[in-house]
């Protein structure tokens, strides 16, 4: 007891405290703005004749990336001396940013699908164009001082900083177990596999439709994404048949006893019929069953895939093959810079990068950008990267959604853990929020198209 109330206090003691920093860093940033707004500037080029503008290339524009853009484009404006000669350029495939959390959700439940896709933009508003540059592209190569962007500009961009943060993706899973109704939408609902807005929207009500239509549905992966499907696929469906497979002897085996107790829980009591201690070898779509490692055979007529993630460090991989371990993460520094000294320009943050954060999450990866941009910055005024990132237990801090009306709030510290319990009243779980967040207006969205970055956003 009195430890979980020390742990309780933890806490709420580092929720005031981040709040505090938060406030405190937007304060600092509105007062340095505010004065870059009324100190005269002579134009770029005053104060840095006959410069080029340099740039500090972000790959991606997610919870990593847009949040080291953010800091970074900024803060640009006011660093003595820059005055236009580093600017930011985000490289960014998709037209908006998707927002992952409620993949699970909007796979089963209809007409939210777009609010998955918040329009870009709001969280660099503010930032005069000389300081920020959006490219609608996938960055597919890296040499030593550029990047290479794929499609029909195939631009160059040189760099004298790059921040790595592609994060992970599905690597495409297990050949045998492939066929052609699954290879469809198989990154659902863990990523959407579409940069431009209407086709992920197709794609998650082409989800809806296959397991609004399943008899036997077979859910295969017990991590968040697995039980959260399942549960929701269970809650809005309770006469249809549930199955999840996971491999290991638990669901949710990443975290504590307490958290896999309860998603057990939640999942029997909804009804879904979960299968611990299992593989998939097969799936035979004519019989309709998939077998399982054992030889046991079960019932499916739609089969649902949430393993398999896989870092996207191929641009890593590609600079300095050392830097990457074998999971595909990137190995890195604690001041977020890759591990090779021969390249003490390039950042990798958020989910490709190895930080020893227990489960990387979008808040892990947000503090690691705050990182790798400050430090960033640091290093333009020709100081040393002192900024570290050390991994805290509340970057592990999860919420789980166990069906359409109940959620759990969860943290580990070591032995302690905390387990919250909470009512769901939004389908639409965290969106608005999210939107909020990253400057948009619930829902409201100018940016329809289907194009990749169809607008600069910035
Ligand atoms: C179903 C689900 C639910 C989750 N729920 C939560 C939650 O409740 N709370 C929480 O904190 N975390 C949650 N997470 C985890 C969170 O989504 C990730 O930790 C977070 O997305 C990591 O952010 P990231 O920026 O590192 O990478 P990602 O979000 O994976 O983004 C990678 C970005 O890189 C871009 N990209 C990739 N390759 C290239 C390239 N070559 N060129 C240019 N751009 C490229 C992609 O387009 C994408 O925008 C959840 C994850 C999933 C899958």
């Amino acid at each position: 007891m009195l430890q979980q109330t020390l742990f309780i206090i933890k806490v709420l003691a580092y929720g005031i405290s981040s709040l505090l920093s938060d406030v405190y860093r937007l304060a600092v940033l509105r007062a340095k703005y505010l004065h870059y707004r009324i100190t005269p500037w002579k134009g770029k080029g005053d104060d840095d004749e006959g410069e080029e503008v340099r740039n500090i290339v972000v790959v991606d524009a997610s919870f990593a990336g847009y949040s080291a853009a953010r800091v970074l484009a900024k803060s640009l404006p006011y660093l003595p001396g820059n005055r236009g000669r580093y600017r930011v350029v985000v490289v960014e495939p998709h037209s908006h940013f998707h927002f992952t959390w409620v993949l699970p959700r909007f796979c089963v439940v209809p007409d939210h699908e777009h609010k998955a896709f918040i329009p870009y933009g709001g969280f660099l508003r503010g930032v005069p164009p000389d300081f920020v540059r959006w490219v609608a592209g996938r960055a597919v190569g890296a040499s030593r001082d550029a990047v290479q962007i794929s499609g029909s500009s195939g631009e160059t961009i040189p760099y004298a900083f790059l921040i790595v943060a592609t994060g992970s993706g599905i690597s495409g899973g297990d050949e045998n177990e492939s066929n052609e109704n699954e290879s469809k939408n198989n990154s659902l609902p863990s990523r959407v596999d579409a940069d431009g807005k209407k086709e992920g929207i197709r794609q998650l009500k082409d989800m809806q439709q296959r397991i609004r239509g399943a008899e036997n549905l077979v859910i295969v992966g017990g991590g968040a994404a697995g039980v959260e499907l399942a549960t929701d696929a269970k809650g809005q469906y309770p006469d249809k048949k549930v199955v999840l497979v996971h491999s290991r002897d638990a669901v949710m085996h990443r975290f504590g006893a307490r958290l896999q107790a309860a998603a057990m829980d939640g999942l029997r009591q909804l009804g879904v019929d979960v299968i611990t201690g299992e593989r998939l070898v097969g799936h035979d779509t004519e019989s309709g069953l998939v077998t399982l490692k054992s030889g046991r055979q079960v019932e499916c007529d739609v089969l649902i895939k949430c393993t398999g993630q896989r870092p996207a460090s191929h641009l890593i991989a590609d600079l300095s093959p050392s830097s990457v371990l074998a999971t595909g993460q990137v190995r890195v520094k604690s001041t977020m810079q890759i591990a090779d000294d021969e390249f003490p320009n390039v950042y990798a943050c958020g989910d490709v990068a190895e930080t020893g954060t227990p489960n990387p999450n979008a808040r892990s990866a947000d503090r690691q950008a705050a990182i790798a941009a400050d430090n960033v910055l640091s290093a333009i005024q020709g100081k040393a990267p002192s900024r570290e990132y050390i991994p805290n237990f509340m970057d592990g801090v999860i919420k789980l959604t166990l069906g359409l009306e109940k959620s759990v709030g969860y943290a580990r510290d070591g032995d302690s853990e905390l387990l919250l319990r909470s009512k769901e009243k939004d389908l639409a779980l965290m969106s608005r929020q999210a939107w909020w967040r990253f400057g948009a207006k619930a829902f409201e969205d100018d940016v329809e198209g289907d194009a990749v970055g169809s607008k600069d956003p910035a």
